[in-house]
């Protein structure tokens, strides 16, 4: 299989590892968006930026004769994985979702699962909870601009991209641990937590936290993905996809 040509749609931490796995074994490109100024490194071909549209991807997918494709953006990139599913279907590219499961409620947990960010912020208000861990990202905070009785302590690898009436901005990156989380929301006397059910060991302790200390969730539920694309779960599961793709190639 050592020339053969695998494209990861990256944008997560499995992304990244499935990068290290195929390494050696195929050839790797790992397409980032480009919003991220400083990602983690990765063994193989790297590409930065959008490839403009579907249009773009198909191009790119016959340029560069790629046999096969794991889509591993984030659950909650809601354009990438029906531009893939297009433009694999276009070009007759295996493709392969790389989607670890979401997050699933425990004895304890206080989660208000809503539809997407403006029902969120909706209910933020309706529950009237001051002091609030906002973790959806930097891009995901336009919804809360109505919060204007709010205190939010956004946490977000980047700058946000929004200035909320009432904010401290917190950048980092996860894993977090529960001991860390439990801290962090104490210590701004946190009362409430706004997050995406993004799913995955890395950023799960803030869950752990909030039960313990019984504070409510607000935990938004995953857009739709494209219909009728082989996905899977785990980075074993798209390691074996891959090989047991290119081996029927
Ligand atoms: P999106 O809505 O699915 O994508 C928007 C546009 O960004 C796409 O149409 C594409 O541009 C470009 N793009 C997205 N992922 C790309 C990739 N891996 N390689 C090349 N271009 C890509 O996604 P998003 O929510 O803006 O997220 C952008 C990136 O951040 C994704 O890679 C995602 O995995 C990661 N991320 C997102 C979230 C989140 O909450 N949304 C959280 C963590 C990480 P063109 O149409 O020009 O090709």
């Amino acid at each position: 299989m050592s020339r053969r040509r695998v494209l990861v749609l990256a944008g997560t931490s499995e992304a990244t590892e499935l990068a290290h796995r195929l390494d050696g074994v195929v050839e790797v490109t790992s397409s980032l968006a480009g919003v991220t100024t400083n990602p983690v490194e990765r063994p193989g071909a790297i590409r930065r930026g959008g490839f403009g549209g579907i249009d773009g991807l198909t191009r790119y997918l016959a340029d560069t004769s790629i046999d096969a494709i794991v889509d591993a953006t984030h659950p909650f990139a809601a354009q990438m994985p029906f531009h893939a599913a297009a433009a694999a279907r276009a070009t007759g590219t295996p493709l392969c979702r790389l989607l670890r499961d979401p997050w699933r409620p425990a004895d304890g947990d206080r989660w208000l699962e809503v539809a997407d960010l403006p029902e969120a912020a909706r209910t933020l208000v309706e529950m009237g909870a001051a002091r609030v861990l906002l973790a959806v990202g930097r891009n995901s905070l336009e919804a809360f601009t109505r919060c204007v009785d709010h205190w939010f302590l956004v946490r977000s690898v980047e700058p946000p991209a929004v200035v909320l009436p009432h904010m401290e901005v917190l950048r980092s990156r996860g894993p977090f641990t529960v001991d860390a989380e439990r801290e962090l929301l104490a210590q701004h006397r946190i009362d409430a937590i706004v997050a995406k059910n993004g799913g995955g060991g890395a950023t799960e302790a803030k869950l752990t936290a909030a039960r313990e200390l019984g504070l409510p969730v607000i935990l938004v539920s995953r857009p739709p993905q494209p219909a009728g694309v082989t996905t899977v779960g785990t980075v074993d599961h798209a390691v074996a996809w891959v090989e047991q793709t290119l081996a029927e190639a």
